[in-house]
């Protein structure tokens, strides 16, 4: 989008007076046409609108046939308009009929014209359309021109209707309509409310400003107030994240101060748009490089870009907080719906109004799906073009069990939704009652039920669920959440927050796991064919020593007179644990002879996630005070397939002969050397998984917070003195399918199974 701005007045004026106006929306479509062509000599000038199925269809037509409205459908591939929604990039030609690209459409009557001019119609940084003007000679447009139909076709994305095809949808499509979408789970349960679109929205009727003094003034005061604002937040205490949030906002005031930011948005005032057209323009711009860019640090500033554009605009909406996104103050639950969001956007919220959340982007480790899952607000994610099915308001359900999205949903799925959301609330009273009763089989085994955790917030959980401690706690979840590296102050201060949160509780914390899905950019970006294989977690610690010493150092600091745990994660074999280990122990020695109080106790473990460890650990038996298995990994490792491969993921259940069999051999292994061992992946979570780790003699799981309730209930039913004999002799059989032979214990032996 070229830099300079003008729209012609009249037509601006004309255009306000279009937007402003009572009539449906393919009235005002067929004025819009009309004014352009008139404004700008053209010809023709047409809408074509990106329906569901993914072609263009003509809405709104001047110069063209009339009746070939609704009835012309473009491919994608097809034509100078297919073009322009691929690239979405303005096109403009001389002498269209000689281009290779040119569609010849009789229907339309199009013959006779030659220079063509088109841009993309963007909505929540898609194309939801096209927009074109046609000369019947031979004539070049200028840049302003270009730039003139690039701002209506700003204005258009507001009021060109999104969705299928034919006439009866123009108009009110959306509204009503219900639309079920399908994401990714990133944070599990059940949430209905009203949408609160995150990225502020422009009416069309708000586009043009009036008086451009006036609006120049507007936008000056908007800048001082978001100055300030940005230092009052600057001044806040922002509790949760330590340090994140803090460099996010610091990051704000130094893009907000850039003049070249400020001077775009002035020259769109003074060319004739309002304030915050202006800004959209430029939020437009953002967006559109954003989906460009691939580099990960690029992606983030200008993430950063928009999110400020965002703050501009809801200071010139009159929000007075725009810290806190503003609560709405409204009882309704709200659904937040977002392209992406930020860690410390998504802390802006708050907890309490959000019912859910659901976005564009699908990574289920991004930084506000980690940060959700803290905060235990059900959340999908990975849903394409999201933005273009939602208005503010609109009535949503978030089902994070299935990975659904009900949009404006129907009095049947109403009805539906409430039943489900009794039955979870009676199994959730089921579990809360059962957290004072002992963490122990029927027959009076105590089983050790601890906590995943990675976040401050995460700490919540462990009174929440009568968790007896922390059993994983992913340090490197603060490195992922910051914008710099922690510095060892930083990482103290998250430590001694953690074991205080614990309150004498174990904490096992895992040190810094980066790569593999995990990576931080400018330090382990490096592209690799297989990540999950190559150089990360201990590998990657090892080969930093100055980064790895300085958290071993925090981590020795932190624990002060309090006992420690850690572990190292992804060990592969004798060699590597023991080289960590020697670097802690010369932290330890560091710290105390400069006189820190060191831990009252050290114990030392390794995390078994690759297959080759399980028979490394006779080894190093005498060194290793612990050992968790990560099965996530293991799991992965021990199929060949990758975790974060949909295909392949789920493909081999955690729950067969060869995974047990394995994990009775660790098991034992571990038994003959003295070993204490644990489990820790996410399948520790799951009521089934659960029982067969239980049955292989595993009496420690970390899982999850929301698998502790489900799996306690699952042990409180369990006589173990039957269930381990009847799967062992299971396990030596060929058949049935062994989850199946599991299914009929649990049946005959009266086991209650809740998978949440
Ligand atoms: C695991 O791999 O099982 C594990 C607990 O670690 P993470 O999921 O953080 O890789
Ligand atoms: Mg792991």
């Amino acid at each position: 989008m070229p830099n300079s701005f003008s729209i012609p007045r009249l037509l601006m004026n004309r255009l306000r007076a279009v937007m402003a106006a009572e009539m449906d929306t393919q009235a005002r479509l067929k004025q819009v046409v009309r004014l352009i062509a008139d404004t700008m000599i053209a010809d023709v000038c047409s809408i074509y609108r990106r329906t569901t199925d993914d072609r263009l269809e003509l809405i709104a037509t001047e110069g063209l046939r009339e009746d070939a409205v609704h009835r012309t459908f473009l491919t994608l591939e097809e034509g100078l308009v297919g073009r322009i929604a691929m690239t979405a990039e303005p096109l403009f030609i001389q002498d269209a009929p000689r281009h290779p690209d040119f569609s010849y459409r009789p229907e339309t009557g199009e013959d006779p014209y030659h220079a063509f001019l088109g841009v993309p119609v963007l909505k929540g940084g898609k194309v939801i359309g096209v927009l074109t003007v046609q000369n019947q000679t031979e004539r070049l447009y200028q840049d302003d021109e270009i730039d003139s139909l690039q701002t209506i076709a700003m204005v258009l994305a507001e009021i060109v209707p999104a969705g299928g095809g034919g006439p009866e949808q123009t108009g009110n499509a959306r509204a009503g309509r219900p639309v079920n979408l399908e994401g990714r789970i990133l944070c599990a349960g059940l949430g209905m409310g009203r949408v609160r679109l995150h990225d502020p929205v422009i009416p069309a009727a708000k586009f043009f400003a009036e008086d451009a003094q006036v609006e120049e003034h507007r936008l000056e005061s908007a800048f001082e107030e978001l100055h300030l604002s940005i230092d009052r937040l600057l001044a806040a205490e922002i509790g949760g994240l330590w340090g994140e949030p803090r460099e996010v906002i610091e990051a704000y005031k130094l893009l907000a101060s850039d003049p070249s930011w400020a001077e775009k948005l002035r020259e769109g005032v003074r060319g004739g748009l309002s304030a915050e057209a202006s800004i959209d323009r430029l939020r437009r711009e953002h967006r559109a490089r954003f989906e460009k860019v691939k580099d990960p640090y690029l992606r983030e500033r200008l993430h950063d870009l928009e999110d400020l554009d965002n703050r501009l605009l809801r200071v010139l909406a009159g929000s007075d907080e725009i810290a806190t996104n503003g609560e709405s103050g409204s009882d309704e639950p709200e659904v937040l719906v977002a392209r992406r969001l930020g860690p410390a956007e998504l802390l802006d919220y708050g907890k309490a109004g959000l019912a859910a959340i659901i976005l564009e982007e699908v990574a289920t480790s991004s930084h506000a799906a980690i940060v959700a899952r803290g905060m235990g607000i059900p959340t999908i994610g990975g849903i394409d073009g999201l933005l273009t099915h939602v208005s503010n308001g609109d009535t949503v359900i978030v089902d994070g069990e299935e990975g659904n999205v009900h949009l404006r949903p129907d009095d049947a799925l109403l009805r539906a939704y409430e039943t489900r959301r009794t039955l979870l609330g009676e199994r959730q009273a089921v579990f809360q009652a059962l957290r004072s009763e002992p963490t122990e089989s029927k027959d009076g085994t105590p089983i050790r039920l601890m906590l995943n955790a990675g976040l401050g917030l995460d700490l919540d959980h462990l009174n929440s669920t009568g968790a007896e401690g922390i059993g994983l706690f992913r340090t490197e979840f603060q490195f992922l959440m910051s914008d710099r590296l922690p510095k060892v102050k930083d990482q103290i201060e998250l430590y001694q927050h953690v074991l205080d949160g614990a309150d004498g509780r174990p904490v096992y914390f895992r040190t810094l796991d980066l790569g593999g899905d995990k990576l931080l950019p400018n330090l382990n970006d490096a592209r690799e064919e297989n990540p999950a294989l190559g150089w990360r977690s201990i590998r990657f610690a090892l080969d930093r020593p100055g980064l790895f010493r300085r958290q071993l150092r925090a981590l020795v600091r932190a624990a002060a007179d309090r006992p420690l745990s850690v572990m190292f994660p992804m060990v592969t074999s004798a060699h590597e644990f023991r080289e960590a280990k020697a670097l802690l122990i010369s932290e330890l020695e560091r710290s105390r002879s400069r006189g820190f109080t060191g831990p009252s106790e050290l114990s030392v473990g390794a995390m078994l996630e690759t297959p080759a460890f399980a028979y490394a650990l006779e080894d190093i038996a005498e060194e290793v005070d612990f050992v968790s298995i990560g099965t996530n990994d293991m799991l992965q490792f021990f199929h060949a397939a990758d975790r974060m491969t949909p295909l392949v993921s789920d493909r081999y259940p955690f729950v067969s002969r060869p995974v047990m069999r394995f994990l009775k051999q660790v098991r034992e292994t571990c038994a003959r050397f003295d070993i204490p061992v644990s489990i820790c992946g996410e399948g520790a979570g799951r009521p089934l998984e659960a029982l067969c780790l239980i049955g292989l003699g595993y009496h420690s799981l970390s899982m999850p917070a929301g698998g502790i309730g489900p799996v306690k209930r699952m042990l409180r039913s369990l006589d173990l003195s039957k269930f381990g004999p009847a799967f062992a002799s299971l396990l030596q059989q060929r058949e049935p399918a062994l989850r199946n032979g599991v299914l009929e214990l649990v049946r005959l032996q009266g086991i209650i199974l809740d998978d949440a």
